[in-house]
């Protein structure tokens, strides 16, 4: 990947490094200390000089192997954990593969049912001709909400998409913002209607994947939001702009709520799309952590908010992503939303997953189109960034991606 420079330490200078090092192993056995001597001492000299030949070149590898450079990008297994492909056609995940990635292929919520239908036959059809590369997280319709048989439909709705094979299944922020009942009062995700689906999931051990809220920015005026992309969403979208929308939840109303439905099931497994929304504050989002231990949260969307952070305290956010390393999925909220569009989207995929890959694992700094100011990496370690883009999706979903095109 030539599009950025690359920094990769060399064994000269990790030998450079570790010949000024003033440690104790040093000082008692560096064999150039034994000059000269009876042949029991050549013995025990060429023994040393193995030994610490060894030991140097141990060293070098173990600290060419604790970070990822840019280059290593597309050898590395990685999951977008939060994708949406809209389509039937393979084009856009046979492309990916090229840079090793598998898909959770995320529908998300229409009010529309027909809409919703077409979203769940072009996310199985990506799963079926793609074993082993997608997954599938579904959703479930509102419609009906005001019918007594409504929790019933809803259950058999969503058997029926795990029967199709989905994994996890996806509530979107209309709740909290837009659905409301029959009598005109906004639904919010703890209303008790939910708690026996909610309690079915539990059971069934299917995690729930929620995009609760929106990122704090919403409730902003746009002058005042940290990140151009979110500026630019609710310029756009003014009826999700809170913001305008004094009379509706505020950001906390909306936390809470979510916080209360997972009070009511602590069994339930959760992802918290967007980092929980909580992508203003590390420190927040730990908490949230530390309280929901089966929740994990994933990256969707909201890396500006989080390189925000960085900018102002780059260790206290390495420090976080360290901390809750087993809890952090990579996902971006990318996708294809339209047939004929896989190359475009993939090459535009590309720079930001090369983008994102550069900011967590090297120190690099790099311009970024959601900020004003360069980005300097976090330089995670490999260890971590395995986890992140690997290692805890698979834990979070152990039966999954298995099949045999790996
Ligand atoms: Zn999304």
């Amino acid at each position: 990947m030539a599009v950025f420079p690359i920094h990769r330490p060399t064994v000269s200078i990790i030998l450079c490094k570790f010949n000024t090092q003033k440690n104790t192993t040093a000082r008692l056995f560096k064999p150039s200390d034994l000059q000269s001597g009876p042949i029991g001492l050549e013995i025990m000299r060429t023994l040393l000089t193995t030994f610490w030949t060894v030991l140097v070149c141990a060293t070098a590898m173990n600290a060419q192997e604790a970070y990822y450079s840019v280059e290593d990008y597309d050898h590395v297994e990685k999951f977008d954990s939060h994708f949406h492909i809209r389509t039937v056609e393979p084009k856009f995940v046979e492309l990916a593969a090229q840079d090793r990635f598998k898909f959770l292929n995320v529908v998300v919520h229409t009010a529309d049912s027909t809409e919703l239908k077409q979203k769940h036959q072009a996310s199985f059809a990506q799963k079926s001709v793609h074993p082993g590369r997608v997954e599938v997280a579904s959703a479930f319709p509102l419609e009906g909400w005001d019918d007594v048989d409504w929790i019933e439909k809803t259950i058999q709705y969503l058997e029926a998409t795990f029967r199709n094979g989905a994994v996890a299944v996806k509530v979107w922020k209309d709740i909290g913002m837009e659905f409301r009942d029959k009598d005109g009062k906004l639904v919010m995700i703890d209303d008790p209607q939910f708690d026996p689906v909610f309690d079915y999931l539990e059971q069934k051990s299917i995690r729930l994947m929620g995009h609760l809220g929106e990122p704090k920015n919403c409730w902003l005026p746009l002058d005042e939001m940290t990140v151009k992309n979110d500026r630019n969403y609710f310029q756009r979208n003014p009826k999700y702009h809170m913001y305008l929308h004094p009379e509706m939840p505020s950001y906390e109303d909306q936390i809470n709520a979510r916080n209360r439905m997972l009070d009511k099931h602590p069994n339930l497994l959760f992802i918290g799309a967007h980092f929980g929304s909580l992508e203003w504050s590390v420190e927040e989002l730990g908490k949230f952590l530390d309280k929901y231990p089966n929740a994990v949260v994933d990256t969707a969307a909201r890396m500006g908010q989080i390189q925000y952070q960085s900018n102002q305290d780059l260790q206290r956010v390495r420090d976080f992503f360290v901390r809750y390393q087993d809890r952090i999925v990579y996902g971006t909220d990318g996708g294809v939303t339209a047939p004929g569009q896989a190359k475009a989207s993939y090459y535009q995929m590309q720079q930001r997953w090369i983008s994102d890959w550069t900011y967590l694992c090297t120190d690099e700094q790099q311009t970024v189109p959601v900020l004003d100011m360069p980005v300097k990496g976090l330089k995670l370690p490999r260890t971590v960034i395995d986890k992140i883009y690997r290692r805890n999706i698979q834990r979070v979903f152990p039966d999954s991606w298995k099949a045999l095109s790996n």
